[in-house]
């Protein structure tokens, strides 16, 4: 729900939604016609849409009532709907695995901490800041849960888009961006 889509207006959605189909088996249940129902309001209904495909994916057409989502990004990835940063999320945050997610905030502190010259909007960026985001992953799932909330918080609060706030950022003294504009 989130995908596209403000916290303000997902929140008071998300509870009814769950209300109504408490597990992907009941998703899968109910056919994409009322799942996009029940997603009324909040646009974008290819995600209703997805998420009735993926849970009958993983229910095996809703036959298997205790159908769950894999805890692996890679096999996430290959679910409807689910793209590299939403399986980062799942297995991090969920199963508390060694996954790396980028969003655009993470993107944006890791291209400023490592990489300042790359152009985060080129593939060939993307791919590098992937690749940084997978080699700094601490050596415990339980540490990724922390560690990848905590990158997101940075970018959604300290390292913004409108304001770098190198002053009382905790990771200046490894950061090129913030090491270079000393008066920031
Ligand atoms: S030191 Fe500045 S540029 Fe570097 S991560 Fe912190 S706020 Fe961003």
């Amino acid at each position: 729900m989130l995908q596209q889509t403000q916290v303000s207006r997902v929140v008071p959605k998300y509870g009814k939604f769950l209300e109504t189909f408490p597990t992907l088996h009941h998703i899968a249940r109910a056919g994409p016609k009322r799942v996009t129902e029940a997603w009324s309001g909040l646009g974008y209904y290819a995600r209703a849409r997805n998420l009735h495909a993926l849970a009958s994916v993983v229910t095996n057409r809703g036959r298997n009532t205790e159908g769950t989502l894999p805890p692996d990004a890679e096999s996430l990835k290959t679910l409807p709907g689910v793209g590299a940063y939403t399986a980062g999320a799942v297995s991090s945050f969920a199963y508390e695995r060694r996954a790396e997610l980028v969003d655009t905030n993470v993107a944006r502190v890791l291209q400023r901490v490592f990489a300042p010259k790359v152009v985060i909007k080129s593939g060939a960026g993307q791919k590098r800041l992937w690749s940084i985001a997978r080699a700094i992953l601490p050596r415990t799932g339980k540490a990724t849960w922390t560690h990848n909330q905590a990158l997101m918080e940075l970018g959604a609060l300290v390292c913004t888009a409108r304001v770098a706030r190198c002053a009382g950022c905790p990771v200046r003294s490894v950061c090129a961006t913030g090491n270079a504009s000393g008066t920031r």
